[in-house]
């Protein structure tokens, strides 16, 4: 005993890295994401391509945030963040993760991360 199998769910099962349109975003558990100095549940950072998710949250706001950043990513990877209103993406992007969320039973998979790959 004493060892959990691979899959055991902890707090921290959505750390790990998501293949967004072919780019590999790292995505962290952390006490308090910030965007722009102000307290989020989420944040995005589509240069560096790293996603920050508020660690204390329940598992289904967890996923409903990843899911959010992981829109912000996907619209920013497809070349559609630059010419889009912030406030715009934003409101599609909840919306969407929101419908996500009440029709399917999402559970994330994990993938190497690109070093690991190599
Ligand atoms: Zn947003």
């Amino acid at each position: 005993m004493g060892t959990f199998p691979l899959w055991f769910p902890m707090k921290n099962k959505l750390e790990g890295h998501y293949d967004v349109l072919g780019e590999i975003y790292s995505v962290e558990e952390v006490k308090q994401p910030e965007l722009d100095g102000e307290h989020a549940l989420g944040t995005c950072d589509s240069e560096k391509k790293e996603i920050e998710i508020k660690e204390s949250e329940s598992n289904d706001s967890k996923l409903e945030t990843l899911i959010h950043e992981l829109g912000h990513a996907t619209i920013d990877e497809s070349g559609l963040g630059e010419d889009m209103d912030a406030q715009v993406e934003h409101v599609i992007v909840t919306a969407f993760a929101k419908t996500m969320i009440r029709n399917f039973k999402i559970e994330p998979i994990k993938i190497q991360s690109r070093k690991s790959r190599d």
